[in-house]
Parts: structure tokens; sequence; C-alpha cells
């Protein structure tokens, strides 16, 4: 039997996948039914191409908004816009769908539960491993054996932590702010795409629009305090910079997060694999950090479903570390570090300059293709596959 701590998208995409291929999969969460809480609301497009064998792609399709471009901006004006249509041969989803990640969850629990169980109220508190089997405590009142652990338990990932494994980076001093508001920001601001990232010296933001809301996201510097900074004053003041409308926006939900850039040390331990945020953590712009959580799910349980099918040896399990890590390292990092860089960039010149290579590479259809390739996630998958 596999277990798998964490009933997120991470540990729900697995469960699935073993499930289809007949692995025993026993699925633990901590809370007791699946978290309702707003969080990520991106799906790339080779993740909708992995959940499609599913069958959730159409379903995040239809309960989510298609979005096929996307754009930055200043407040001044100036935007560039590219579309995923340049990728149309490379992806059967050439487009971002924009959807509450709970959403998702509810579609694979629903799924799994002919399959597999998922045990609610389960919080995994501790791990220990020998050669040939996992024993994990839980509620700290019994223990449960298996072959293999899974720990998609998130952020702050107990399975990560019994196992001794660091993780290593950096917090941002400042957190993001996220409200959202059924104002309708594509009527007040001209051309605006679903997704449109906005750079400012003062002040950068980020609005997406979700079925029925738009979401703004701000930064909250460091002397900000966390009450002052999601009190009402402070997201009508930060929403009237957008746009200055009078009658004061309606808040339907508000989130203040701290923001790291963090990959935890090693993604395997002896029969325990770590995945999803319990083993990369990234800032959200670009929307990488769920989806490659979620890379890294199907990639996983595809091995461990063949290895205990007796369809690969067990070194296929090594590869994981070897094909995810550095995505998380070297791409993901990299890229939503740049974009946050890129938006709040102080210096004129260096603000000048990014402008004029993203208005050049929108104008450029090779050039279009290679950042869309990039910022899609497609690329990160091709360049470590063979690794
Ligand atoms: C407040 C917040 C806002 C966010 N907003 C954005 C955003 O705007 N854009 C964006 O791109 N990303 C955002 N993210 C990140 C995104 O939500 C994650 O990348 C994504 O949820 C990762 O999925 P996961 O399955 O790895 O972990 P999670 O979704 O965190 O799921 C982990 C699951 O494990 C359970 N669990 C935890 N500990 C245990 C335990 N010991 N035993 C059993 N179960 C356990 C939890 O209850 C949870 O259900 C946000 C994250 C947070 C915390």
């Amino acid at each position: 039997m596999v277990l798998i701590a964490g009933a997120g998208p991470v540990g729900l995409c697995a469960a699935n996948v073993l499930a289809d291929a007949g692995v025993p999969v026993t699925v633990l969460e901590a809370e007791p039914r699946l978290p309702e809480n707003l969080r990520a609301s991106t799906f790339q497009p080779p993740t909708l191409d992995m959940l499609a064998r599913l069958g959730a792609a159409q379903r995040l399709i239809e309960m989510g908004r298609v979005a096929p471009r996307l754009q930055y901006r200043d407040r001044a004006g100036w935007a560039a816009e590219l579309d995923f249509g340049v990728i149309a041969d490379e992806t059967a989803h050439p487009y971002r769908v924009q959807c509450e990640q709970y959403r998702l969850n509810q579609v694979l629990a629903e799924r799994l539960a002919p399959k597999a169980r998922i045990e609610f109220g389960c919080e995994v508190t501790d791990v220990r491993q020998d050669s040939d089997s996992v024993t994990v405590s839980v509620n700290g009142t019994r223990e449960i054996r298996a072959r293999w652990l899974i720990g998609a338990d998130g952020g702050r990932s107990r399975v990560r932590e019994a196992l001794g494994i660091r993780l290593e980076g950096f917090t941002w001093p400042e957190r993001f702010l996220v409200a959202s508001t059924p104002f309708d920001f594509a009527a007040a601001l001209p051309g605006l795409c679903d997704v449109a990232y906005f750079a400012d010296p003062e002040e950068w933001f980020f609005l997406l629009r979700v079925p029925g809301v738009w979401r703004a996201m701000f930064p909250v510097r460091e002397e900000e305090k966390d009450d002052e900074a999601i009190s009402d004053a402070s997201i009508q003041r930060r929403l009237r910079r957008v746009h200055a409308w009078a009658s004061g926006y309606e808040i339907h939900h508000r989130t203040l997060y701290p923001v790291h850039q963090r990959v935890a040390q090693s993604y395997r331990k002896g029969r325990c694999f770590l995945a999803g945020d319990a083993a990369h953590l990234n800032n959200p712009l670009g929307g990488m950090g769920m989806n490659g959580g979620i890379h890294d799910a199907f990639n996983l349980a595809e091995k461990l479903a063949a290895v205990i099918g007796n369809l690969a040896d067990a070194a296929e399990l090594d590869r994981y570390e070897r094909q995810r890590r550095p995505v998380a390292l070297e791409y993901v990092n990299t890229i939503t570090i740049a974009n946050k860089r890129n938006l709040e960039a102080k210096d004129p010149e260096a603000h000048r300059r990014w402008k004029a290579e993203m208005t050049r590479t929108a104008a450029d259809p090779r050039l279009a293709r290679e950042y869309m390739l990039r910022t899609s996630m497609i690329a990160s998958l091709r360049k470590y596959a063979c690794a």
C-alpha cells in the first residue's frame, strides 16, 4: 500500500494516478473535510494535459475561465500581450484555466472515492521507516504501516520535518495581499486580459479573473502590520490606485500570506518522498507553485505504480528527484524571482529595458513561442525529461 499525507491538489492527483494503476492507496488528511480556502487559481497548459488523463481538465474548463492571453502592463498605459496560441502545436490546452484550486480537489476526491479512501481528521504526527516499510503515526494515537509514503502535506510538512529534510532558501520581507471583488475591471481598464501583471516601482499589482470576481494581488511592505494591511481602508486604498472608483469596492475575500523561495534539500529518503509545497515553495507571480506540485505528483505516482507493478526497476524512483528538484531550483525559482524583480524594479533604466524586451518578445513569433513555452512550464518538463 502507498500512504499519502495530505488531500491537497498534489496528494489527490498522486492518489488518483496510483488508484487508476490498481495500486492500493490511502490518503490521510488532517482537516475534518476538504478545505475550501482560496489559494492558487491558475492551471497551466501542461497541467491541463495531465489532468485530462483523469477527466479533470474538462471539469475545470466548465467551472473556471479560459484565459488564452496574458499581459504585462504599467500604470501609464504600456502593455505587452502574449497569446498561448503560439504553442498550440505543443499542448491540447493552449490557454490557462483560472479556477479556484479547491474545486479541483473536490473533483479529484469524488473521482477517487470508489477506488481508495481519504481518511479525514487524520494528522500524520510521526514517520519511521526500515528497509521494507514505513510506519506513520496518526494523531499520535495509532500507527499505519505501508510500503511507501508520499508527503504531500503542504508547506509546513510534518513528513519533511520527521524525515529531517531541510527546506533551503529564503522568505521575502514583504507579504502578499490578495483581495477579490466583483467590480468589472475589464470595463474600467481598456483592453485588459483575464491575467494582467502591472509593473510599478511604488506598488506593483496583479489582476486575475476567476468566475464571478477579479482577484487583485499586492505586495505588503515589511513595516506594515498584518491587521492594517488586511483592513478595509488598506484594500480600498490599493484598489483605488488600480482604478479610481469613488463608490468603494465590494470585497468578497481577502488573504495575506508570507512568500518564500525554498526547495527541500532532498525529495526522497528511503521509502518516503516529498511532493508539492512540502518539497518547494515559491512566489505566486507566474502561477507555478501548485502546477509544479501537480507535475511532481504525476511524475512520482507513475514511477511508483510502475515499480510496484514490476514494470520498472526500483532505480527508476531515483529519477523522480533528478527530474523534479532541478525544475524547482533552477526553473521555477528563477522565473518567479525574475517576475517579481521586473514588476517592482525601481531603477528607471532597468524598467525601460524590461518593457522594451517584453514589447519585442510579444511582437516576434519566435521569441513569443520560446517565452510561452517557458512561462507555461512546458519547457521545464522537456528539459529534465531524460534526467
Ligand atoms: C494562504 C495561501 C494562499 C495562496 N495563494 C496562492 C495564489 O494566489 N497563487 C498561487 O499560485 N499559489 C498560491 N498558494 C500556493 C498554492 O496554494 C500551493 O502551491 C498548493 O496548494 C500546493 O498544493 P499541495 O497539495 O502541495 O499542498 P496543500 O494544498 O497545502 O495541501 C496539503 C494538505 O495536507 C494537509 N495536511 C497538512 N499537514 C498534514 C499532516 N501532518 N497530516 C495530514 N494532512 C496534512 C492540509 O490540510 C492540506 O489539505 C497559496 C498558498 C497559501 C498557503
